[in-house]
């Protein structure tokens, strides 16, 4: 693992998390329960091992969105901050939009394709 240290927060500041390392893959979701939780027409996932994430802060909240599925969220702001599902054991996965710097972290790939809105773009890469 490298020594790699990326931080990030939710809008209000209340919530911060850092990661070690590369994430195991960076993904646009077009699910459409990713849409709702953020009210976008995708959500570009970051896809670490547990043991890579730290979540701190007070107002961490999480919400059951589906059999085995958490996404974590700020209670004061709202921010979308971190998913954790069955079908993905042992991961967390983190919206790049709510790290320091997204614009280091470009996907590479679309998850849920099928669901996409007509209109998303798309990067036309599937993921593995
Ligand atoms: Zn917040
Ligand atoms: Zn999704």
């Amino acid at each position: 693992m490298s020594d790699l240290v990326r931080t990030g927060r939710c809008l209000c500041r209340a919530v911060r998390f850092e990661t070690r390392g590369e994430p195991r893959f960076i993904s646009n979701c077009h699910c459409e329960s990713c849409r709702r939780a953020a009210s976008a027409p995708s959500v570009t996932w970051a896809g670490f091992t547990d043991a890579q994430v730290t979540l701190t802060g007070d107002t961490l909240r999480s919400f059951a969105s589906s059999p085995g599925v958490r996404r974590f969220f700020c209670g004061a702001c709202g921010s979308p901050i971190a998913f954790r599902g069955e079908a993905w054991a042992g991961e967390t996965h983190i919206p790049v939009c709510a790290f320091d710097a997204p614009e280091t972290m470009a996907p590479a790939s679309d998850h849920f394709e099928n669901e996409r809105l007509p209109w998303a773009a798309l990067l036309g890469r599937a993921h593995a």
